[in-house]
Parts: C-alpha cells; structure tokens; sequence
C-alpha cells in the first residue's frame, strides 16, 4: 500500500496523481548524488600510478605540483628500483622481492587513505627533491 509524500492520503497502484492533493505519486525524490565516488581524485590516481612500476613516469610528468604525489612518486621510484635489483640478484633478490610487493601494497593504502606516510625500509630515500 502506497500513501501520498505530500498528504498522506492512500493511494492506489494505478494512481498517477493523489486523489486528495494532486500530487503525483511517482516523482522520485532526487537521487542521492555521490560526489566522491563519480570525481575521480585525480592526485589519488596518480599516486597510485607512481607504485605500478615505470608507470611512475605518468605523475612524475604530469603531476609535479602535488606535494602528496611527489612523496609517492618518490616512494614509488626507489621500490621500481629495488624491484629491478631484486629480479636481476638470483634468489635472494627474488625473496626480497616478495618484500618489494609488501612495500607496494603498503604505499598504496597510504594512498588511499591519503597519508604521506614514509614507507618502512626505502621511505627515507629521497630521490625527488
Ligand atoms: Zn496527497
């Protein structure tokens, strides 16, 4: 059973308009907009770019202003780094590398959160100025 937003009266399924007011029954209240999910925050993005390996040259180009994406570029270039040391060292290289990845998932919720959070290990090497 239906009731008019506007009186409160009962209305019935086939009723376009309420009997009493007039008010017509299936206008939608206005949509709940959600300004954070349809804006891409665009510094995010970006950040996140700086940790997807040689992807960092993305922010690095295009994004200098940011403070926040520069600290994460920066983070993002010396795990690339490590990265390629890591891959080319033969075993100890690739166990550590596993360290690598956990630093990257690290980052990346420091991203998402928005934190400018130095990473453990690599975090005090600056590379960017
Ligand atoms: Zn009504």
């Amino acid at each position: 059973m239906a009731f008019c937003r506007n009186c409160g009266a009962e209305l019935k399924d086939e009723d376009q308009f309420c009997a009493k007011c007039g008010t017509k029954v299936n206008e939608e209240a206005p949509a709940e907009t959600a300004p954070a999910a349809i804006d891409i925050d665009m510094t995010k993005l970006y950040a996140v770019l700086a940790y997807v390996g040689i992807l960092f040259l993305i922010p690095l180009l295009l994004c200098k202003d940011s403070e926040f994406v520069r600290f994460h570029t920066n983070q993002g270039i010396v795990l690339f780094i490590a990265g390629v040391i890591c891959a080319i060292v033969p075993i100890i290289g690739w166990i550590a590398s596993i360290g690598v990845l956990v630093l990257m998932v690290f980052g990346l919720i420091n991203v998402s959160n928005g934190d400018m959070k130095e990473l453990p290990v690599i975090g005090k090497i600056k590379i960017l100025k």
